[in-house]
């Protein structure tokens, strides 16, 4: 050093590369010396001395700027301090990936959504979205442990395994196949039987009738 310092020498300024001389004159912040009046937030430019500050990448950043900087929850707005659940490209506080119908926590749970991006649980999904069944009005779901719903569709209506079968006499109409076994007349679903003693009926009260 050519013209060494007078007072006392505290090193070079990671702010501005001049030297810290002097006591009160320096801050020690990110194992580097400060004038105080260079070690500010690195985007407000708010001197940090005496305050809260966060370190990034070897940068100090006030409080705001630091908060400022952290990524918002999808759900709350709120910046995520701590872990950032991910999904469908958006971040979120993990206890605000919950489901939208029954409000359960969804961290680590099979989840989907609908054309909305509304985040629903399997379970509300299934319910809010299956097919009705046309007969008894319940949802056609998955059986406990299935994937795949299984349904019967006649008629452009949906019906339970169960709840298909003959309007007449209650015969089982068969799952094979879309309307086997099925012989529906005005939109009644009947067995073959059935349908076939309608259809008499029906012209024997039209001959009648002429
Ligand atoms: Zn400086
Ligand atoms: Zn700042
Ligand atoms: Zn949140
Ligand atoms: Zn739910
Ligand atoms: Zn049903
Ligand atoms: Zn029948």
């Amino acid at each position: 050093m050519n013209h060494p310092p007078s007072g006392e020498y505290f090193g070079r300024c990671g702010g501005c590369g001049e030297d810290v001389v002097g006591d009160g004159a320096g801050v020690v912040a990110l194992d580097r010396v400060f004038h105080v009046g260079c070690f500010v937030c690195s985007t407000c430019r708010a001197q940090l001395r005496g305050q809260h500050f966060y370190a990034v990448e070897r940068r100090a950043y006030c409080e705001s700027c630091y908060v400022a900087t952290l990524e918002k929850c999808s759900t709350c707005s709120q910046p995520i301090l701590d872990r950032i659940l991910r999904a469908m490209g958006k971040a979120y506080h993990p206890g605000c990936f919950t489901c939208v119908v029954c409000h359960r926590g969804l961290d680590g749970i099979p989840f989907t959504v609908d054309a909305t991006s509304q985040i629903h649980c399997i379970e509300d999904f299934h319910r809010k979205f299956a097919p009705r069944c046309s007969v008894c009005g319940g949802a056609i779901m998955p059986e406990p442990g299935q994937e795949e719903t299984v349904r019967i569709v006649a008629l452009d209506r949906s019906f339970h395994i169960g709840c298909y079968k003959c309007e007449e006499c209650g015969l089982l109409l068969s799952s094979e196949g879309e309307c086997q076994g099925c012989y529906p007349l005005d939109g009644h679903i009947l067995c073959k039987a059935c349908s076939a003693w309608r259809i008499q009926e029906l012209s024997a009260t039209v001959t009648t009738d002429c």
